[in-house]
């Protein structure tokens, strides 16, 4: 058949199978699904702990044990403190390219004072499971883990392979996923990557109100901003003040506004958006998307997360001047951090900040380099099953396209050319976020739900022949 309609009978023959193994898997895969989230918290993954070796080792024993073939399995890293898990499930050979899935082992640390709970004990109260890493990326991680050996068990052959990545300091540096795309290409290269660590659900007043994807992150660049000056005594002050020289190109950028530019994504996440907002805004949601309306772009600059998704934005975030108080300062010094359209170029960017600080004096430097991550294209093969899954377990949800402002390890999967979707699934309120906090938690029915849909997803883009 030809894959389009193959995956058009796929959409169509949906309800009945999601139907069936609910019934049939449900208790048991819930039963599992809970094991391993458990398992995973209760291993201090932590930076300060250092124990992702162990996590990953104990993701591959349960998958050698459902009898994934421990050649499929691998426990590696650049350093002993960093070990990451990639597992392939075999697909039908000669099929396409594989499909990369993505989490990350690592958590950031939790002091054990700020919680109610241990972070690092498997807690499940009230209808949540807390513990550290519960949201971010533990659930993600369990429910991959989970999936792989329920398509064991039932002997699921895919047309194509599937690649598994459980990575080991996306928190800190991201490392691990850059090295694997560097040094072992072969093992996690795909035609695809879908990332559970990016995207998620939106609850308002318990009810599902978005489902969002993430197609594209900004680009991180931070620049310093330096004026040096010959210095003296304080008692005899001249007007060439290296203070008053960067506090007046400061300035000159506090004013300064990047020009909008939508992409294929943001132009597709303010069109879908609006759907949940009210009124007015959803007005100049929808002007800014069909016609980049200069005035409902001004308006909705407001606020600073659709502000900083139509445009590049650079902001002073430390200053350092001076040595004495009675002395002319002989150097005074500035960090701007940028977060970079996908498709601006850092050194148009810094050509920018030059012409706006107007100064020859004021020195720009970069502070590293930015890993370019370009927008993933809203593929129809990949975007049609994701809407139309979320459609059918969360019929309220609209399903939104993101851009997200910071970055994740699907960052160095683009930046590699490999097209990368973040659909995180997990439902929750955007007005109690706690990854990376105190009291970190996932509903239990929200973790089984994201679960479940993976399993359906994964199966059913996988079930496909090859790229339409
Ligand atoms: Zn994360």
């Amino acid at each position: 058949m030809h894959p389009l309609r193959r995956l058009v009978a796929l959409i169509a023959a949906l309800p009945a199978a999601v139907g069936a193994h609910a019934l049939s898997q449900g208790a048991d895969a819930r039963a599992l699904e809970r094991e391993i989230l458990k398992q995973l918290i209760e291993i201090n993954t932590s930076d300060s702990a250092g124990r992702t070796a162990e996590a990953a080792q104990a993701m591959a024993q349960r998958l050698i044990a459902a009898g994934i073939p421990a050649a499929d399995v691998r426990v590696l890293g650049y350093a002993p403190r960093y070990q990451s898990l990639v597992a392939r499930y075999r697909g039908k050979r000669g099929g396409a390219k594989p499909i990369l899935l993505m989490a990350h082992l690592d958590v950031v640390d939790a002091r054990k004072e700020d919680w109610s709970t241990d972070p690092y004990a498997f807690v499940e109260k009230d209808g949540w499971y807390y513990g550290r890493g519960t949201t971010d990326n533990k659930a993600g991680a369990a429910m991959l883990v989970a999936n792989f050996i329920r398509y064991r068990r039932e002997g699921f052959v895919p047309e194509r392979d599937l690649v598994l990545v459980l990575t080991a300091d996306e928190e800190t540096s991201g490392n691990s996923i850059a090295w694997l795309v560097k040094e072992h290409r072969d093992l996690i290269d795909a035609e695809y990557a879908l990332n559970t660590d990016a995207g998620g659900g939106e609850l308002r007043d318990g009810k599902a109100i978005a489902f969002s994807v993430q197609a594209a992150e900004k680009v991180y660049l931070t620049l310093q901003l330096e004026v040096h000056n010959k210095g003296g005594h304080s008692s005899l002050p001249e007007p060439d003040n290296a203070i008053y020289r960067l506090s007046a190109g400061l300035g000159r950028l506090a004013t300064h506004a990047f020009p909008v530019r939508l992409n294929e994504t943001t132009r597709a996440f303010f069109q879908r958006a609006a759907a949940s907002q009210p009124a007015k805004i959803a007005a100049d949601m929808r002007l800014l998307s069909a016609s980049s309306d200069a005035g409902a772009a001004s308006r909705l600059s407001v606020v600073p997360y659709y502000n900083s998704v139509m445009r590049t934005t650079c902001v002073a975030t430390r200053l350092f001047a001076g040595h004495a108080d009675n002395a002319l300062p002989q150097v005074a010094r500035a960090t701007v951090n940028c977060r970079m359209l996908p498709d601006d170029p850092a050194d148009s960017v810094e050509a920018v900040i030059r012409r706006v600080l107007a100064d020859s004096a004021v020195h720009v430097a970069r502070m590293g380099q930015p890993v370019p991550s370009p927008a993933s294209p809203l593929r129809r093969d990949v975007m049609g099953p994701i809407e139309e899954l979320a459609r059918r377990k969360w019929p309220g949800a609209a399903v939104v396209p993101e851009m997200s402002t910071g970055a994740t390890d699907g960052l160095h999967v683009r930046n590699a050319g490999i097209p990368t979707y973040g659909v995180g699934g997990l439902f929750d309120r955007i007005d109690d976020v706690r990854a990376h906090g105190r009291d970190e938690r996932v509903s239990v029915k929200s973790f089984h739900e994201a679960a479940e849909y993976w399993y359906d997803l994964v199966k059913m883009l996988a079930s496909v022949k090859a790229r339409v």
